[in-house]
C-alpha cells in the first residue's frame, strides 16, 4: 500500500453537540491520519488523508463507535485528491451544505461533570452550570444549526483564559462543548423576591432554607421553570396546590439519587435505567408504604412520579436540602410551563415566595417527560425534555416535507422530512391565548432549525381544535384531514416501523367522528393510507357535552338510561349515584333519553369508564382527564379474575364473549394496501351489558373492588372478541392497540394477553404516548403514505 488517499467523509444524523468533532480529532491522531472535521446545516463533514487502512478504520469507527449521545443516521465516502496536509484541525462551521443536523435533545449531567461539582479543590466547585462535551443544555438553548456556542443563549458569556484553554484543547472533555463556562465567565444564580427585587445571601443556600421551612421557590430548570417544595410537608404542598390551581393531578417528586428514589418506591431494572439514563425524565414507580411523601403530594393512586436530578443546580439543591421534593412545572393549571424570567415573575408571582434565577437564558420551553414500565418495557406518558427532538426514523420516506399538526390535549407537532418524523416536545393542552403562542412559536422556530418547508399539512377534521384551525389558515400547502382514531392507530404503526394493515383498536375520551357522533371506543381496520371502521363500543347519549366529561356522574345516568335499567323499574334512587346527585339526575336522565343535539352519541371509552366510575363511587367530578379512569383502575382488586359477559354484535350475528367469527359477506372493506374486512355489519361491543352486570352486583352487596375487577376484564374480553371477529373477517394478524384508555395497564394487560393467546401479534407504543401527544405522528404518517 504505498502513497496516501484522501477521503471526504459526510456524517448524518444527531452528531452535533455530542462532542463528534472531538472524537473524530482524536481518531486522527490515533491513525495518524491528516485533515480537517467541522460542523454544516446537514452534519459533520470530515477530510481524512493517510494510508488507505488508516483512513478505513477512521470510516469504521465513525460507523460504529461513535460518542454515546450521537444517533449516526448515515455516512458517505467520497475520494477526492491528497492535499499534502500536515496534522488535523477542526475547522470552523459553515452555514448550509446538504440536508439538516439534528438538534440533540437536553443531556443529564454525567458522572465527570458531578465529580467536580461536588470536589473542593476543582474550580467548578459547586458551580450549578458546570457542563462538558457530554452533558448539559443543548435543545433548549439552541437557537439555529450549525450547533456552535454562537447559536445558543450561551453567546452573551465570553470564555475566560482557563475556559478558552480547555475549549481549544483536543485531549480536553471540554474540547469544543459550546455550553461550557465557570464561575469567573458563565451565568450566575440569584435569588428573587416574586416582586424582582434581589434576596440577600448565597441563593442557593437560602432557596434551600426556604423550601426546608414550608416555602414554595420557583427553580429556572432546563426547559422552564419549575415551582419546588418540601415534599414531606403536607402544608407545604397543600399550599402549592391550591396557589397553582391544580387540585388533584399528581406532583412528580425528585430524590437526589437511585438509593434516594428506592426510598420512596418499588424501583425495578428497567425503571433504575430510565431514572438515571441521559433523558432524566418522570418515571411513575409504585409508592412503598411509608414513604415519607405528604398525602397531597399525589392522591388518588398507588403510584408517584419519582426523576433523579439532571442539572447541576438540581443536585446542590438535593444535597442541600437532604430530602425529597416536589418538583412541579412552572405554571398555572394547564398554562404553557414559564421560560422566560420577566413571564415567570408575572406568572407564578402569586405562587411561589422566591425566585431562584440565573442568567442564561432558555431558548425553547420543556416540560419534563413522563414514562411508567409496564412489564418491563418502558412505555412514554409525555414525550419532551430529553427526548425531543430526538427523531422517529420510518422506514419509509416523506416524499413531501410534512407538518402534522397535532390534536388539541397534550399537544405536539410533527415534522417530517426525508426518513425523519420529528416530534415537537410536549406543548401542553391548546386552550388559551398562551398555550396557542408557544404552539405556533415552536412551529416556526423547528421549520428553522430543521430546514423543513412543509408542502403537506396534516390536521384532526375537529372543527373547534386551535390546531386545526391555525392548519386550515396555512397558505400555500396542501391540507390533509386524518381522522383522530385513524392517527393513533397509525402513530402506533409509525412507532413500530410497520404499515398494516392491521386491527387497530382505538380506545380514548373524544374525537371527531365523520358519521357526526363523538368517536371514542374504535375498532378500525387500518393502514397508513386508509382506514374503515370495522366495530366499536354501543353508542349513548353525552347529555350536556363537556359537562358530561367534567362530571361522569352524568355518563352514569346516560348509561342507566341506555341500559333499559331505569325505564324496567331500577329505582335511580337505589344507586347511590343517583342519590348523591338526586337534584340534577332526573333532569339530566331525561336529557339523555330526548337525545338531539344537547346529548350527543358517543362510543366513547373513556365515558364508559366514567360511568362505571360514577356507578362505583369513585368519583362524580373530574378536574382533570382520565381522573374517573385512573381511580376505577386502582381500585379493582387484582385478585378477581373473571369478568362481565358482554355481548358482541355484528359480522355473522352475536357472539358472548370468547366467540369466534363465521365469515360472512366478502369484499365489503378496501384499503390501499389491500387489506379486506368481510363483516357484514360493524362489530358492536354492548358496552350496557357490562353496566348492567355493574349494577346487579351492585345491588347484591358485592365489594366495588371486585365489580371493578370484572369490569376490566370483561371489557378486555370483549374487545379480544371484537377485535378477533373483525381479524378473521379482514384476514389480519396484527392488532395495534393505542389511545389515552390503554394508559390502563389492567385494561391493557387483559386484552394483549387474550390476543396473543389467540394467536395475534400486538403492537403497543413504546417511543409516543398513546395518549394525544403520539397524534401528530400519526398524522405525519399518513400523510407520508400519500
Ligand atoms: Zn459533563
Ligand atoms: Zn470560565
Amino acid at each position: 500500500m504505498s502513497g496516501r488517499v484522501r477521503s471526504l467523509i459526510r456524517v448524518e444524523g444527531v452528531v452535533q453537540g455530542v462532542g463528534f468533532r472531538p472524537f473524530v480529532h482524536a481518531l486522527a491522531s490515533r491513525y495518524g491520519l491528516a485533515g480537517l472535521v467541522g460542523n454544516d446545516g446537514g452534519g459533520v463533514f470530515i477530510e481524512a488523508e493517510g494510508p488507505p487502512s488508516a483512513v478505513a478504520a477512521l470510516v469504521e469507527a465513525v460507523r460504529e463507535r461513535a460518542p454515546v449521545l450521537a444517533v449516526v443516521e448515515r455516512v458517505s465516502v467520497t475520494a477526492v485528491p491528497p492535499t499534502g496536509d500536515g496534522g488535523f484541525r477542526i475547522v470552523p462551521s459553515v452555514a448550509g451544505g446538504p440536508g439538516r443536523a439534528l438538534v440533540p435533545p437536553d443531556v443529564a449531567t454525567c458522572d465527570d461533570c458531578l465529580a467536580e461539582l461536588f470536589d473542593p479543590a476543582d474550580r467548578r466547585f459547586r458551580y450549578p452550570f458546570v457542563n462538558c462535551v457530554n452533558c448539559g443544555p443543548r435543545f433548549t438553548i439552541i437557537t439555529a444549526v450549525p450547533y456552535d456556542r454562537a447559536v445558543t443563549t450561551m453567546a452573551g458569556f465570553a470564555l475566560c483564559a482557563a475556559c478558552a484553554r480547555e475549549y481549544h484543547d483536543p485531549a480536553d472533555r471540554r474540547f469544543h462543548a459550546q455550553p461550557t463556562c465557570c464561575p469567573a465567565c458563565g451565568p450566575r444564580l440569584a435569588l428573587r423576591a416574586p416582586d424582582g427585587t434581589p434576596l440577600p445571601g448565597d441563593p442557593l443556600t437560602e432557596a434551600a432554607a426556604l423550601v426546608a421551612a414550608g416555602a414554595v421557590v420557583a427553580v429556572k430548570g432546563l426547559g422552564g421553570y419549575h415551582l419546588a417544595a418540601d415534599a414531606a410537608s403536607e402544608d407545604a404542598v397543600a399550599a402549592l396546590r391550591a396557589r397553582k390551581r391544580r387540585p388533584d393531578k399528581a406532583f412528580a417528586v425528585m430524590a437526589a439519587d437511585l438509593a434516594a428514589a428506592r426510598e420512596l418506591c418499588e424501583v425495578g431494572e428497567a425503571a433504575a435505567a430510565l431514572l438515571t439514563g441521559p433523558a432524566r425524565p418522570i418515571v411513575l414507580l409504585p409508592r412503598r408504604a411509608g414513604a415519607p411523601v405528604a398525602p397531597s403530594v399525589a392522591p388518588g393512586g398507588p403510584d408517584l412520579g419519582v426523576l433523579l436530578p439532571y442539572t447541576p443546580l438540581h443536585h446542590l439543591l438535593c444535597r442541600e436540602l437532604a430530602r425529597p421534593y416536589v418538583l412541579t412545572s412552572g405554571n398555572l393549571a394547564d398554562e404553557p410551563i414559564a421560560h422566560d424570567d420577566e413571564d415567570a415573575l408575572r406568572r407564578l408571582g402569586g405562587v411561589a415566595d422566591a425566585f431562584l434565577c440565573h442568567d442564561r437564558p432558555i431558548h425553547a420551553p420543556a416540560d419534563d417527560s413522563v414514562l411508567r414500565v409496564f412489564r418491563g418495557t418502558p412505555a412514554p406518558v409525555r414525550r419532551s425534555r430529553g427526548y425531543a427532538p430526538e427523531a422517529i426514523t420510518l422506514p419509509w420516506p416523506f416524499r413531501r416535507p410534512v407538518l402534522a399538526c397535532g390534536a388539541e390535549q397534550k399537544s405536539t407537532f410533527c415534522l417530517g422530512q426525508g426518513h425523519r418524523a420529528v416530534l415537537s416536545q410536549h406543548l401542553g393542552d391548546l386552550e388559551g391565548h398562551l398555550a396557542l403562542r408557544a404552539y405556533t412559536g415552536e412551529i416556526e422556530r423547528m421549520r428553522r432549525l430543521l430546514g423543513v418547508e412543509p408542502e403537506v399539512v396534516a390536521y384532526d377534521p375537529h372543527p373547534e381544535y386551535l390546531s386545526t384551525k391555525y392548519a386550515l389558515e396555512l397558505d400555500g400547502v396542501d391540507v390533509v384531514a386524518v381522522q383522530h382514531h385513524h392517527a393513533h392507530i397509525a402513530s402506533c404503526l409509525a412507532d413500530n416501523g410497520e404499515a398494516g394493515p392491521v386491527v387497530g383498536v382505538a380506545f380514548d375520551g373524544t374525537g371527531h367522528g365523520p358519521d357526526g357522533t363523538i368517536w371514542g371506543g374504535e375498532l378500525l381496520v387500518a393502514s397508513l393510507s386508509g382506514y374503515e371502521r370495522a366495530g366499536h363500543l354501543e353508542r349513548v347519549p353525552l347529555p350536556g357535552g363537556v359537562s358530561a366529561i367534567r362530571q361522569p356522574w352524568r355518563m352514569a345516568a346516560a348509561y342507566v338510561g341506555a341500559a333499559g335499567l331505569a325505564a324496567a323499574g331500577e329505582p335511580a334512587g337505589r344507586l347511590a349515584v343517583a342519590r348523591r346527585n338526586a337534584r340534577l339526575w332526573p333532569a339530566v336522565s331525561a336529557l339523555a333519553a330526548a337525545g338531539g343535539p344537547a346529548a350527543p352519541l358517543t362510543s366513547s371509552a373513556g365515558r364508559l369508564f366514567d360511568a362505571v366510575a360514577a356507578l362505583l363511587g369513585v368519583r362524580d367530578a373530574v378536574t382533570y382527564e382520565g381522573q374517573a379512569a385512573m381511580g376505577l383502575e386502582h381500585l379493582a382488586d387484582p385478585a378477581v379474575r373473571d369478568g362481565y359477559p358482554v355481548t358482541v354484535t355484528g359480522g355473522a350475528g352475536s357472539r358472548l364473549g370468547g366467540g369466534r367469527c363465521a365469515t360472512g359477506s366478502p369484499g365489503l372493506v378496501k384499503d390501499g394496501h389491500g387489506a379486506t374486512c368481510a363483516l357484514a355489519a360493524p362489530v358492536v361491543i354492548r358496552s350496557t351489558d357490562l353496566v348492567r352486570a355493574v349494577v346487579e352486583d351492585l345491588r347484591r352487596g358485592v365489594p366495588s373492588p371486585v365489580i371493578a375487577a370484572r369490569f376490566h376484564h370483561g371489557l378486555a374480553e370483549a374487545v379480544v372478541t371484537a377485535a378477533g371477529l373483525i381479524a378473521e373477517a379482514a384476514g389480519i394478524g396484527t392488532v395495534a392497540l393505542s389511545g389515552g384508555v390503554f394508559a390502563n395497564e389492567l385494561l391493557l394487560g387483559g386484552v394483549a394477553d387474550g390476543l396473543r393467546a389467540g394467536g395475534f401479534r400486538v403492537l403497543t407504543h413504546r417511543r409516543v404516548p398513546c395518549n394525544d401527544g403520539g397524534i401528530s405522528l400519526g398524522q405525519a404518517a399518513v400523510a407520508a403514505s400519500l
